[in-house]
C-alpha cells in the first residue's frame, strides 16, 4: 500500500494511506511525532520545540523509524534514507521487512515485530538490514511504544546505531578466531598424525629389530643374538672366572621329516623341539635356532664343565619321547656338540666352529649322542677337508687310476671275471687306496663323477682288451649309493655303453646291500631297467648290512658276493661256517651266482669248493692289478 504525502496551506503535511486501487487518499496517518509531541503552546501551530524535536530527529545520526501497529512504516528519518539509500517515498506504507529483510528472516521479523508491540520483546535488539545496493548493515535498535493521552499504542517507534563496522571487525576477528581454531584443529591433527607416524615407526623399528635377533618360526633368539650372548659369556667368563658352553644340536635325519611329510610338518616338528628346548634351558642360558635343523644352547655362567654334560643329557632327554604332531607320532633324536669357553676357543667364531665339528662328530657316530669338541676332530675335519679339496683336483687333473682284481672259478682257477677298482695316485702322498677316500667322495657327492669317470675308463679299457682278443670275461664295477639314487644314472649309463663300444651283457654292477635297502622300490625299478638293458647286478658285502633274505627274494639281482670278514673266520669258527653255508645254500636255492670275497688261503679255497662255491676273489689268486698286470694275467687266464 502507498502512502502518500499531502501539504495543507500552512505548509505543514499529512500522510495518507491511499486506497487498494492506490488511485484516491484512504485513512490518514496522523503525523506519529506530532501525537507524542502535541504542543498547543502555538495554537495547534508548529510550535518551536517541536521543531527542534523534529530537527534532532531528522538530522541525528541515528536510524529514527516509526511503524503504525500493523508494522507498516509511517516515518523514515533522513539518516535512515542516507543509510540505506532508501528515499522515505520508495518505503513508507510498506512492511520494513519487505524491503529490508532477507527472504529467509522476514516470517522472524514479524514475530519479534509482534512482540515489540506486546511489550513482550527486549527492547534493544541487534538486527542486520539489507541496503538498496544490497550491501548489509547491523543495527542496534532500541524499541519502544507511544500512545496516545488514553494509553492506547499509536505507533512503535525504533531508533538504531549502525554498527555495521563494529559487528565486521567483530565478524572480521571471529573470522580470525576461526582461522586460528581451524590452524589450531589442523596442527593438532597434524601433531595427532605425527605421534601415530612415530608410533607405528616404533612399532615397525621394533618389529625390525625383534626380527634382526629372533627367529620367526620358533620365536627363539637366532644367530646374531646368539653371537652377542656369546662374546657377553666370554666376558663374564673371563672376569669371573668360571666357564661358557656353547651347545650345537643338529636333528637326526631332518630332511626325511620335510621329504616324507611336508615342509609344514617339518616346520611344526621345529616349532616343537623350540618349545621344549626353552623351557629346557629356561633361565640357565640362551636358546636359539641358528639354521635350518640346528639349534644352539648358551649357557653362560658355570662353575663346572660338568653342569654342561649334565645340561646336555636333559636336552637328549626331549628325544626320548615321540613328538606328537597332527595326531601323528613321530619319533626323533639330535646330535649334539659342545665346546666351552676357555679351552677350545679364543672367540666367538672359533667356538662355534668347533661346537660344529663336535656336533658333526656326534652325528658321524650314528647320532642321538652327544660330542664334547676335542682337537683330533679338528685335525680329522683338516684331513677331510684336504682330501676334499684334493679330490676336485684329481679330477681336473686325472689322477685316478684303475687296478683289476681278478674273479676265478673254483673248479677250473680259470679268471672269469674282473673288478675294477679305484686308486687315487697322489702327485705327493703316492698311491691312496679307496678306503681313504671313497667315504669322503660320497659324503661330498664327488662319488658320481669319480663313478662315472671309473665306469667309463673300465669299459673303455675292456673294449681294448677285447680288440687285442684279451677276454676278461665279465666286467664288475662298484656303483655308489649316490650314483645309485640319481634321476639320470639309467642316462649316463646307455651313453659310456654307446660311447665305448662296451656290451651290457660283460657288465655287472656291484651295489651294496644299503644302497638296495635304502629305498627298496625305486631300487627295484633301477634293476629292473638295468636287467632290462642287459646288465646283471651282485649285490656286495653281503652279511655286513641287514642281510635280509626276505628283501633278498625282492630284487631282481644275479649275484651275491659273501664278504671278505665271514670268509676270514671259515676255517676257524663253526658258526661262521654255518653262516656261510646257509648263506651259499640259499642263493642256490634262488638261483643266484655266489663269489666269495677276500680268499687268502688255501684252506678257505678248499672250504668254499666243498660248499659248492664257484666263483672266488683274493689275495690267494691275485691282488688288484694295474692294466699291464691284469693284461698279463689274462692272457694266461689261469692262476
Ligand atoms: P669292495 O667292493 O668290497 O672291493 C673289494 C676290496 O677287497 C678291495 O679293496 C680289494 O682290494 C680287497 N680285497 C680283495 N681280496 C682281498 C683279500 O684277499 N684280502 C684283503 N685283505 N683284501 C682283499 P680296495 O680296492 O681297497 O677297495 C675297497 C673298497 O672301496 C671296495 O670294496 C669298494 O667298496 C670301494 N671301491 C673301490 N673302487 C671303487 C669304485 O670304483 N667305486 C666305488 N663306488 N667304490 C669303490
Ligand atoms: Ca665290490
Ligand atoms: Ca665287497
Amino acid at each position: 500500500m502507498l502512502i502518500n504525502k499531502f501539504y495543507n496551506r500552512d505548509t505543514t503535511w499529512r500522510h495518507y494511506k491511499m486506497t487498494k486501487d492506490d488511485k484516491s487518499i484512504g485513512q490518514e496517518i496522523k503525523e506519529p511525532y506530532g501525537s507524542i509531541l502535541q504542543c498547543n503552546c502555538n495554537e495547534g501551530k508548529p510550535c518551536a520545540t517541536v521543531g527542534f524535536l523534529m530537527n534532532i530527529i531528522d538530522n541525528s545520526s541515528l536510524v529514527i523509524n516509526v511503524w503504525d501497529m500493523d508494522g507498516d512504516l509511517i516515518r523514515f528519518n533522513r539518516f535512515s534514507q542516507e543509510l540505506t539509500g532508501f528515499a522515505e517515498s520508495e518505503v513508507l506504507g510498506k512492511g520494513w521487512e519487505n524491503t529490508f529483510i532477507n527472504v529467509n528472516n522476514r516470517e522472524h521479523f514479524k514475530k519479534v515485530f509482534k512482540e515489540i508491540c506486546s511489550g513482550k520483546a527486549a527492547q534493544i535488539q541487534e538486527g542486520r538490514i539489507y541496503c538498496k545496493s544490497g550491501e548489509a548493515k547491523y543495527l542496534l535498535w532500541s524499541n519502544f511504544i507511544a500512545s496516545d493521552n488514553s494509553g492506547k499504542p499509536l505507533s512503535v517507534i525504533s531508533i538504531g546505531i549502525d554498527i555495521t563496522d563494529r559487528k565486521k571487525a567483530e565478524e572480521q576477528s571471529s573470522e580470525r578466531f576461526n582461522r586460528l581454531q581451524e590452524m589450531h584443529g589442523l596442527l593438532r591433527s597434524a601433531e595427532e598424525q605425527l605421534n601415530k607416524q612415530l608410533a607405528e615407526q616404533q612399532k615397525l623399528y621394533e618389529a625390525l629389530e625383534h626380527s634382526a635377533y629372533y627367529d620367526p618360526l620358533t620365536s627363539l633368539g637366532n644367530r646374531a643374538l646368539l653371537n652377542e650372548k656369546l662374546g657377553d659369556a666370554i666376558r663374564n667368563a673371563e672376569l669371573n672366572k668360571c666357564y661358557a658352553a656353547l651347545i650345537l644340536m643338529d636333528l637326526d635325519n631332518f630332511k626325511k621329516v620335510n621329504d616324507n611329510y611336508g615342509h609344514n610338518f617339518g616346520d611344526e616338528l621345529l616349532c616343537a623341539v623350540g618349545k621344549q628346548l626353552r623351557s629346557c634351558v629356561g633361565g640357565k642360558g640362551l636358546a636359539a635356532r641358528v639354521g635350518g635343523d640346528e639349534f644352539a644352547v648358551l649357557l653362560p655362567y658355570l662353575k663346572k664343565i660338568n653342569e654342561a654334560s649334565e645340561e646336555c643329557q636333559k636336552i637328549l632327554e626331549i628325544f626320548r619321547k615321540p613328538f606328537v604332531l597332527n595326531g601323528r607320532e613321530l619319533h626323533v633324536t639330535a646330535s649334539i656338540g659342545v665346546s666351552m669357553y676357555p679351552g677350545d676357543g679364543e672367540e666367538l667364531a672359533e667356538l662355534y666352529r668347533n661346537a660344529d665339528i663336535a656336533a658333526y662328530s656326534a652325528k658321524e657316530n650314528g647320532g642321538n649322542s652327544v660330542a664334547f669338541f676335542h682337537k683330533h676332530m679338528l685335525e680329522e675335519i683338516t684331513e677331510k677337508l684336504s682330501i676334499e679339496e684334493g679330490l676336485r683336483r684329481a679330477l681336473r687333473n686325472d689322477e685316478f687310476i684303475l687296478h683289476y682284481q681278478p674273479l676265478v672259478d673254483t673248479s677250473t682257477r680259470k679268471i672269469i671275471g674282473v673288478e675294477t677298482l679305484v686308486r687315487w695316485n697322489h702327485p705327493v702322498k703316492g698311491m691312496i687306496p679307496p678306503v681313504k677316500f671313497i667315504p669322503i667322495a660320497e659324503e661330498t657327492g664327488l662319488i658320481i663323477p669319480i663313478g662315472e669317470w671309473v665306469l667309463r675308463r673300465a669299459c673303455h679299457q675292456y673294449v681294448l682288451w677285447k680288440n687285442k682278443a684279451v677276454n676278461p670275461g665279465t666286467l664288475a664295477v662298484n656303483i655308489s649309493v649316490r650314483q645309485f639314487e640319481k634321476p639320470e644314472f639309467l642316462k649316463v649309463v646307455k651313453a659310456i655303453l654307446e660311447e665305448t663300444g662296451m656290451e651290457a651283457k660283460d657288465l655287472e654292477f656291484e651295489i651294496t646291500e644299503t644302497i638296495a635297502m635304502k629305498d627298496l622300490e625305486h631300487s627295484i625299478k633301477v634293476l629292473m631297467e638295468l636287467k632290462a638293458l642287459g646288465i646283471r647286478v651282485a649285490l656286495d658285502d653281503f652279511g655286513t648290512g641287514f642281510s635280509s633274505l626276505n628283501y633278498l627274494k625282492k630284487l631282481p639281482i644275479q649275484t651275491l658276493k659273501i664278504d671278505k670278514s665271514f670268509i676270514d673266520n671259515v676255517t676257524l669258527d663253526n658258526r661262521e661256517d654255518t653262516v656261510v653255508q646257509a648263506v651259499i645254500a640259499i642263493a642256490q636255492k634262488m638261483g643266484l651266482n655266489i663269489i666269495a670275497e677276500g680268499v687268502e688261503t688255501e684252506d678257505q679255497l678248499d672250504f668254499l669248493k666243498k660248499e659248492k662255491c664257484s666263483i672266488v676273489q683274493g689275495y690267494l689268486f691275485s691282488k688288484p692289478l694295474a692294466v699291464e698286470g691284469m693284461e698279463d694275467l689274462l692272457v694266461h687266464r689261469q692262476i
